[in-house]
């Protein structure tokens, strides 16, 4: 055996054994993998995913339509139209957010006085279609409904940093 293929031989047996070991220490390691969709990560509560348009507790929107969002999107993916209610107040009679526009920059929900308009914790809203990313006031509400809980512990947290 030639000298070279003695040191080629040795290098690949060092090789081995730092493998081995590396491979040791990392399997008594706890694992930085999940099972997703069965197991999932935690979430800052700075997170921006899905939007919601939330209610007070009396179940009144929280929405004043002063269109701040609207304006302030940079996607142009917001559109709404207002008119004042019987009582005086005023209320939107639609809210649009084309999903496919936005580009999550949460800059609706840092411009909203009234913490109507937020991005909640869900992130899995994938869909089959492109129609279904075209949120209506309605499906934004529901929204609401659906994550108010999380959505508002989150803005608790966050409140400090705001
Ligand atoms: S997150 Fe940004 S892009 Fe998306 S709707 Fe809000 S302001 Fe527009
Ligand atoms: S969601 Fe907030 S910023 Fe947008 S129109 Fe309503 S109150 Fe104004």
């Amino acid at each position: 055996m030639s000298w070279l293929e003695r040191n080629l031989r040795a290098v690949m047996l060092m090789d081995i054994v730092s493998g081995m070991f590396l491979a040791l220490r990392y399997m008594a390691r706890p694992k930085p993998t999940v099972n997703y969709p069965f197991e999932k990560g935690p979430l800052s509560p700075r997170f921006r995913g899905e939007h919601a348009l939330r209610r007070y507790p009396n179940g009144e929107e929280r929405c004043i339509a002063c269109k701040l969002c609207e304006a302030i999107c940079p996607a142009q993916a917001i559109t709404i139209e207002a008119e004042p209610r019987d009582d005086g107040s005023r209320r939107t009679t639609r809210y649009d957010i084309d999903m496919v526009k936005c580009i999550y920059c949460g800059f609706c929900q840092e411009a909203c006085p009234v913490d109507a308009i937020v991005e909640g914790p869900n992130f899995e809203f994938s869909t089959e279609t492109r129609a279904e990313l075209l949120y209506n006031k309605e499906k934004l509400l529901a929204n609401g409904d659906r994550w108010e809980r999380e959505i508002a512990k989150n803005l608790e947290l966050d409140a400090p940093y705001r």
